[in-house]
């Protein structure tokens, strides 16, 4: 589909999950394209500074905490480990550095133009590129998102006292305090990362509860899990301000509701309040496209914007910003470009926070799913301590939880506390993409002895016939 008028068919503004894997699909589906990114590698945040170096580290740290806290112990290997930080942030910097060069590769591979620089409309069809000015029928803007700043609170992540979450991935040395400002994501996974090896966290979270957005239940078993590893919890709080004096922070922090101030000291503040989309100096304004009140960029369905020829994916429009989400945006708007038919289900999007143990879900929460059948709901839960694999692991944390539509006995969310619940989800999520029922899930053979026969399980107890409860 060659177009003449055009340099490109497809420009793709930004190479993050969304950004590449789009610049991929329209490269395979045959149409000519070409993918802006001003940063020096490829990937995006999740590559970069996001889901793999963030994994890399909480790999490693957990082999550090197994042997450290007797967990290695109790299964016969007497170890003392000695922390070796450089290294570990070598093996960072080389699984970043690997995945970031094999997108470079792939782009080669498929024939999609590296255009290096920042992007920015000049009108729909015709962007600047740094110097270049680049032409193209089809525009993707797939920007990403940034850390949302805290007023009050400046990130200087070359000082290393109150850093964001690139610069927490990067600690020279492990702080013998840290407070973490937002018990989100961000916040518990590279929160874990430290109090493994071995600074003393508090986090600070604005809200009574921690992980917003997941199952009432499965957020108070977090609390307690968090707490049990010794992670200190300050509901219900918020920081109003932050000075910094050589290599101390000093916090002020008050009740959300109002009340006393009080400070904390910190050697280290990680600042983990949530991300907001990028979309300065792209120019939205030569093209008459605006935001909607979160600063997003609105699309129908198919990703269109409401611009003729500009289209946008990934954590620059709304929906939870999540690489994979990012993903499956990226092909289904590629493929709606080529006059395919491309569809996310956003109804399915599996999110997992990759803490020990990993903490899942899929559709919707059990206070979700009573609203929306008016209570008609039916919930079995299994937990991890009756599942035989996680027993003899010496993995009792966490349960799973199946919600499920009284009458139809549909599945409507899952989810799970589990040390491989961000593997086990995924069968949820297939079962609810086919639409499942419990039964389906109950009746369905699971090996043995496997963690996701607490799946099945609580599936079972959906019936109230779980067999090893
Ligand atoms: P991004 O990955 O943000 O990529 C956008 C790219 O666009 C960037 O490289 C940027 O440089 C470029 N860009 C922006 N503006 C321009 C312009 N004008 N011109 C040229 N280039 C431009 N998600 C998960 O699903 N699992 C995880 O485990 C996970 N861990 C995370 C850990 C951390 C610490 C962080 C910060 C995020 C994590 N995320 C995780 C979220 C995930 O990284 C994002 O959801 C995902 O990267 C979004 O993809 P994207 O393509 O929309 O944008
Ligand atoms: P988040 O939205 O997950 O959590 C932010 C937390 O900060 C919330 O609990 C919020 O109530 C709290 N908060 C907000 N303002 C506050 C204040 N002033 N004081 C105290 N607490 C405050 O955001 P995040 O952890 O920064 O992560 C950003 C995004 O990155 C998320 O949307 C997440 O989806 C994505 N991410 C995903 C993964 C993963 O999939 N494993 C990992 C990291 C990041």
């Amino acid at each position: 589909m060659a177009d003449q008028t055009y340099d490109y068919d497809v420009l793709v503004i930004g190479a993050g999950p969304g950004g590449y894997v789009a610049a991929i699909r329209a490269a395979q589906l045959g149409l000519k394209t070409a993918c802006a990114e001003s940063r020096e590698t490829l990937g995006g945040t999740c590559l970069n500074v996001g889901c793999i170096p963030s994994k890399a580290m909480l790999h490693a740290s957990e082999y550090f905490d197994a042997a450290a806290n007797g967990t290695m112990a109790s299964m016969g290997i007497d170890v003392t480990p000695k922390l070796n930080l450089p290294k570990m942030h070598e093996q960072r910097l080389d699984a970043v550095g690997g995945l970031t060069k094999g997108i470079e590769f792939l782009f080669k591979k498929n024939k999609v133009d590296w255009k290096k620089g920042r992007a920015s409309f000049v009108d729909a069809h015709t962007l600047k590129v740094g110097d270049e000015t680049v032409t193209a029928r089809n525009v993707i803007i797939a920007t990403g998102s940034s850390v949302t700043p805290l007023p009050g609170v400046e990130v200087d992540n070359d000082q290393q006292v109150v850093v964001d979450s690139t610069g927490a991935l990067e600690l020279a040395k492990v702080p013998r305090t840290m407070v973490v400002i937002g018990g989100g994501v961000i916040g518990l996974e590279l929160g874990s990362v430290w109090r493994r090896l071995g600074a003393e966290v508090t986090v600070v979270e604005f809200l009574d509860q921690l992980l917003p957005g997941m199952d009432m239940e499965i957020r108070k078993e977090a609390a307690k899990i968090f707490k049990k590893q010794g992670m200190e919890l300050k509901l219900s709080t918020k920081v109003t301000g932050c000075t910094v004096k050589g290599k101390k922070a000093t916090l002020t922090v008050e009740p959300a509701a109002g009340g006393e101030a009080e400070t904390m000291q910190a050697d280290c503040v990680l600042v983990s309040i949530g991300r907001r989309p990028n979309t300065d100096g792209l120019g939205l304004e030569n093209i008459g496209l605006e935001l909607n009140q979160r600063g997003q960029i609105e699309t129908d369905h198919d990703f269109r914007t409401k611009v003729e020829g500009v289209w946008a994916v990934g954590d620059v429009i709304p929906g939870p910003m999540l690489a994979h989400k990012a993903e499956d945006e990226g092909i289904a708007c590629a493929e709606n470009i080529a006059g395919h038919t491309g569809i996310v289900n956003h109804d399915v999007i599996p999110g997992v926070v990759y803490t020990w143990p990993e903490i899942a879900g899929v559709g919707l929460t059990e206070d979700e799913a009573k609203t929306k059948t008016s209570g008609a709901v039916k919930v079995g839960k299994f937990p991890m301590m009756a599942n035989s694999r996680a027993k003899t692991n010496h993995e009792p944390d966490g349960f799973v939880k199946i919600i499920s539509e009284a009458d139809s006995d549909r599945v409507l969310g899952v989810w799970c506390i589990a040390v491989p619940a961000g593997t086990m989800i995924a069968e949820a999520a297939l079962a609810m993409e086919f639409g499942a029922t419990s039964e389906d899930i109950a009746y369905t053979c699971h090996a043995h002895p496997t963690h996701s026969e607490a799946m099945k399980e609580a599936a079972m107890a959906v019936q109230g016939k779980p067999i090893h409860m």
